[in-house]
């Protein structure tokens, strides 16, 4: 038995289904989940002493990879100085200014502790200054597990047939509407049917928690004058996306801004961080200066806040973008040269498919059905040869500037080696 599989044992008995969120417990794959015990750049160790090139990254938050040198130190100085004061402090101001310093159209941030709780206040903001209670998401696009988000969600949810978690009143998933990806029409006639109600459509511009099924421009353009033209507010979920395809994210990249921006993963450096931000005249409805309530105990932590800023000061050199898209292009072309895989990917976001695709997917339906048993089938011949993807067909993989060609060339040996 290994000693993976004595801890998992041992987890079983004393937490729901031997882990601390769903998709670590290797449920859509099949076997034993890894447990690991250290992590360095591209590199995961398990507590058997197995070595992998890890492409899950921790689900996206590190993009220089584990343990950052530069991060490290800025952490443990931090701890130097205790770790969490329940009281204003600076980090999070100098985050908050590198932020709206550059980022145009953000004015003002606040800090939470994850990207769940920024979708909350999100939601909860766009509610308060329309006096409407209805929230329009996307099948398939997964915005954290409060109540109204957790219809027709992806992530640990991708693929199940149920419309909803167990425990959603009514009530609540009832200010839920449902549209799908890539069908403005669609959109247009949910409006229509709803007038005057919807207080906010929430969308990940890239959605990437039912693989990555990137939108057109045209969508995202016609999304926008949608909102604009029903006075509804936009927020985009950039909790994956933000910081990670330019610093400024999808909506810098695109030009399509949003009301409302919601962060989380990188802006914490992999500490607990997620973010709400916005223009002044919005973000002053939030408590204290107006009357929507958000707060958090732990919120801004400045242990959390040193990783964020070190992360984001590092990455105001655009350069580690450019490198990351000549990265990615290099696993284009290995895996597009292997037969029956296919990749769809946007910057460091990239979604490795089992089956040989013809043009892009943008919508959950897309998705052949029988993709479930034959990425746990690969899933786990990697493993075995010492590379860990997400443990789902579903889950994105990511690259971070610790990977390099030789672990691009690494995967692509395995993936050609005969079975
Ligand atoms: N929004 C998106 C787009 C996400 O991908 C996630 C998590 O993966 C969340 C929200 C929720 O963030 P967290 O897991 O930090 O609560």
């Amino acid at each position: 038995m290994s000693r993976s599989d004595e801890l998992f044992a041992r987890s079983l008995n004393v937490t729901p289904g031997g882990v601390h969120s769903p998709v670590r417990s290797f449920k859509a794959v099949g076997g034993t989940p890894v447990f690991m015990d250290s992590a360095d750049g591209a590199v995961i160790v398990d507590v058997d002493g197995n070595t992998y090139v890890d492409y899950c990254m921790a689900f996206g938050p590190l993009i220089f990879g584990h343990a950052d040198a530069d991060v490290k130190t800025a952490v443990s100085n931090a701890l130097e100085r205790g770790w969490s004061y329940g009281a204003a402090e600076s980090v999070s101001l100098e985050l908050a200014e590198l932020i709206t310093d550059n980022i145009a159209w953000i004015d003002s941030v606040r800090f939470l502790n994850s990207g769940t709780e920024a979708v909350m206040t999100a939601i909860r903001l766009a509610r308060a200054v329309t006096g409407r209670d209805k929230i329009l998401k996307f099948d398939g696009c997964y915005h954290g597990h409060s109540d109204a988000m957790l219809i027709r969600a992806g992530s640990g949810l991708a693929g199940e047939t149920r419309p909803a978690s167990a425990g959603v009143p009514d009530s609540v998933s009832e200010n839920t509407l449902i549209a799908p990806l890539d069908d403005a029409q669609a959109v247009e006639t949910i409006f229509e049917a709803h007038s005057g109600t919807i207080a906010a459509v929430i969308i990940e511009p890239v959605p990437a928690n039912y693989g990555l099924l990137p939108q057109t421009p045209e969508f995202l353009q016609r999304l926008a004058h949608l909102c604009r033209k029903n006075k509804t507010l936009l927020i985009f979920d950039e909790v994956i996306t933000g910081f990670r395809l330019s610093f400024g994210g999808f909506a810098d990249l695109s030009g399509i801004q949003p009301d409302i921006v919601t962060w989380g993963k990188i802006i914490g450096g992999g500490f607990p961080v997620g973010a709400v931000a916005a223009k002044q005249e919005l973000m002053e409805q939030i408590a204290p200066s107006g009357p929507v309530y958000q707060a958090g105990t732990l919120s801004a932590n400045p242990v959390a806040m040193t990783a964020g800023l070190i992360t984001l000061r590092k990455l105001l050199d655009g350069k580690h973008y450019e490198n990351l898209e000549n990265l990615g292009k290099t696993l284009d072309a290995a895996i597009n040269a292997i037969a029956d895989l296919s990749i769809q990917r946007c910057g460091s976001i990239f979604w490795m498919i089992p089956d040989g695709q013809n043009g892009p997917m943008r919508t959950t339906t897309q998705i052949p059905v029988d993709i479930g048993n034959r990425y746990a089938e690969m899933f786990h011949r990697l493993l075995n040869t010492g590379i860990y993807l997400p443990p789902s067909p579903h889950e994105v993989g990511f690259l971070s500037t610790a990977h390099s060609d030789t672990h691009i060339e690494k995967l692509a040996t395995a993936l050609t080696r005969p079975v």
